[in-house]
């Protein structure tokens, strides 16, 4: 089968796929995004979202995608003194630098290789060294396959004092548990796009009660403080992306059924079943395997087979999409992303396809090992 946008397995590390549920409730004609009957829908979405983040807050809904959301994080809350961490790891840390650099001129970025977790030591010697006022960090790097321990990073920066928490989320929230008030996160951004399956567009930032006082204007769309006044009257300050709302809407009604508990440990078995399907085929992660991602695996090509022979094959002769690798992982990875309604037929067909395409290359270990790795670990 070739190649069919309707029909294809759809495993790339988000957008992911979308629920028909979902997609049909965007199909409306156009509504008056000043009227009642849209407020209603602002209003049952602000109700929604603690079923999202696990705990209620101050939530925004901003229209633009995630990097939007980064960037009204970091416009609304870096403060103009003092010295800002930005911890990366990965292709989406060196993102969060880059924006973080244009409203802070006091960033010291800690690294750790690409694959490889943000050391909580690392983290502790720069707090140490004083004047921190925010420390910022990507929960789950998407680009390798990994999440870093934001529990042990959280305890640091606690351990710190006063220093603002802000997180990028994007593909973490609803696929990997966050305890947003435990840990003292003050700002978390998610993307719909991941983890809720809902359509790419926005992005939705939760904030602490002490986020919301430090907020400032640091730029005029992205002010997060001009978005929070007009929310408690279920309106929003510019002209919203009215389809995605009423699609976001639907995706909170369906992992409200799920629950977000439900999705977490269905995401994590997906993830474990793929990691050892992944072993079974005689392939390598590609992160550090204590921390790999449960949204999304990152896996080694093979010696010898790029792009070319694997993920374009895996398209064009069986109809399913998975991720390559970005930057200078062009090539070299390749990325299964199971968050959101992904589902137990998606890996078995995607691990079905390998076999195939690795035992051709007479490079399969044990014909079907892989299948049998995903089955056993079926509910
Ligand atoms: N941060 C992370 C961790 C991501 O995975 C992504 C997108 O994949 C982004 C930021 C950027 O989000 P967007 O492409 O929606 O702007």
């Amino acid at each position: 089968m070739t190649f069919d946008p309707e029909t294809t397995t759809f495993l790339i590390a988000g957008p992911v796929r979308i629920h028909p549920r979902v997609l049909r409730a965007m199909s409306m004609p156009s509504l008056n995004h000043r009227g009642d009957y849209f407020h209603g829908i602002v209003q049952e979405i602000r109700e929604l979202l603690p079923v999202l983040f696990g705990t209620p807050g101050h939530q925004v809904v901003l229209s633009g995608s995630g990097t939007a959301g980064l960037e009204a994080m970091y416009s609304s809350l870096l403060p103009k003194d003092g010295r800002v961490l930005v911890l990366s790891n990965g292709n989406f840390g060196e993102r969060s630098d880059k924006i973080a650099r244009q409203y802070s001129s006091h960033v010291t970025t800690v690294t750790a290789p690409w694959g490889h977790p943000i050391a909580p030591e690392a983290v502790r010697t720069e707090l140490e060294k004083g004047d921190v006022v925010a420390v910022c960090l990507v929960h789950n790097e998407t680009s390798v396959g990994l999440a870093n321990d934001l529990g042990a990073i959280s305890k640091e920066v606690r351990r710190a004092g006063s220093p603002l928490l802000l997180v990028d989320g994007i593909s973490a929230v609803a696929g990997i548990p966050i305890n947003v008030t435990e840990w003292g996160i003050d700002a978390l951004v998610a993307g719909p796009q991941k983890g809720l399956a809902a359509p790419a567009g926005l992005a939705i930032v939760h904030l602490s009660d002490r986020a919301v006082e430090a907020l400032h204007p640091g730029s005029f769309y992205l002010d997060l403080k001009a978005h929070l006044g007009p929310l408690e009257k279920n309106d929003t300050p510019w002209t919203p992306a009215v389809p995605l709302f009423l699609a976001l809407r639907e995706a909170l009604l369906l992992l409200k059924e799920e629950t977000l508990a439900g999705r977490l440990a269905r995401t994590h078995r997906l993830a474990e079943a793929s990691r050892a399907a992944v072993d079974a085929l005689g392939l390598e992660l590609f992160p550090e395997r204590e921390f790999a991602s449960d949204t999304v695996t990152a896996i080694k090509n093979p010696n010898g087979m790029g792009d070319a022979e694997l993920r374009k094959v895996l398209e064009h002769q069986y109809n399913i999409l998975v991720q390559g690798g970005q930057g200078a992982l062009t090539g070299k990875i390749f990325r299964i992303g199971h968050m959101g309604i992904a589902d137990w037929p998606d890996l078995l067909v995607t691990f079905a396809a390998l076999e195939r395409i690795l035992g051709k290359a007479g490079r399969l270990p044990a014909p079907g090992a892989s299948l049998r790795a995903v089955v056993d670990r079926m509910p």
